[in-house]
């Protein structure tokens, strides 16, 4: 009896510390509710609980979207690289790109937006948010986001703050701008100098359903790891797709309730 109790407890405890993760949203909407991202309440718990229950006696037949994510561009080589290989290997992509970037290489910025691939704001000039006041980010995220709907033409609706770091403030103000602000549940650092079998092999065996990849513009790697994941991702089901797509396609619940799926290489 003791024992079952102790058990109980034990799995109590990993559950509330794998939920409490699991709540940090992929994407938050200009109307989202946001409180819950920085303190749960008790129903937020509840709400997870239940479909984790569900998830496991009945586990989802939600379809396979995966989003390719990049961040930091517009860069004068790598980024037209990548725009080759995206092309060649026809998957669409979402690029985060820095406003100061984009003014060094509009050419290069209006060219990926006219590739139909989604232009994301990065902000103006890539600072640490949380160093910042609300006003000062404000400025940031809607700098960025008109400067590149200015060179590339394209409406500029989703944000992603610069090394993954925001605060309160972050959310307000890119919900002021009336921006979405766009994370990731699959991450391999590939900012650091990794090979491309470490970005394959990281990739992998991090599945999500949804899986939104968090990679950057400007890392030879990661061009060189893309067909790889992309093969390996469409032959376990999945369909590339932008962002915006993926909030078509999803419900919002679903996309901020990552399924774990085992690929093989
Ligand atoms: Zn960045």
């Amino acid at each position: 009896m003791l024992c079952a109790l102790l058990l109980a407890a034990y799995w109590g405890r990993r559950w509330v510390n794998h939920a409490r993760y699991e709540l940090t949203p992929l994407i938050v909407p200009p109307s989202a509710q946001t409180s819950a991202l920085f303190r749960p309440s008790a129903a937020d718990y509840v709400r997870r609980l239940v479909r984790d229950m569900r998830d496991a006696i009945a586990p989802s037949g939600r379809p396979r979207y995966a989003v390719l994510t990049f961040d930091d561009g517009p860069y004068a080589v790598t980024t037209p690289a990548l725009l080759a290989e995206l092309n060649r290997l026809r998957v669409p992509a979402d690029f985060f790109f820095i406003g100061r970037n984009a003014l060094e290489q509009p050419a290069i910025a209006a060219r990926v937006a006219a590739a139909g691939m989604e232009i994301g704001n990065h902000t103006l000039s890539h600072p640490q948010m949380t160093t910042l006041g609300f006003a000062a980010q404000l400025e940031e995220v809607a700098d960025g986001a008109t400067t590149l709907r200015r060179i590339t033409g394209h409406e500029i609706r989703l944000f992603r703050p610069p090394h993954g770091n925001y605060d309160a403030a972050t959310v307000q103000a890119t919900q002021a701008a009336g921006q979405t602000l766009v994370l990731w549940d699959i991450e391999p650092g590939d900012w650091r100098p990794v090979t491309p079998d470490f970005i394959v092999q990281h990739v992998l065996t991090h599945a999500k359903s949804p899986a939104v990849f968090l990679l950057h513009d400007g890392t030879e790697s990661t061009i060189a790891a893309l067909p790889r994941i992309v093969a390996a991702y469409r032959a376990a089901g999945y369909e590339f797709v932008t962002i915006s797509d993926l909030m078509r396609r999803l419900s919002l619940d679903d996309i901020n309730d990552p399924l774990t799926v085992r690929i093989s290489p």
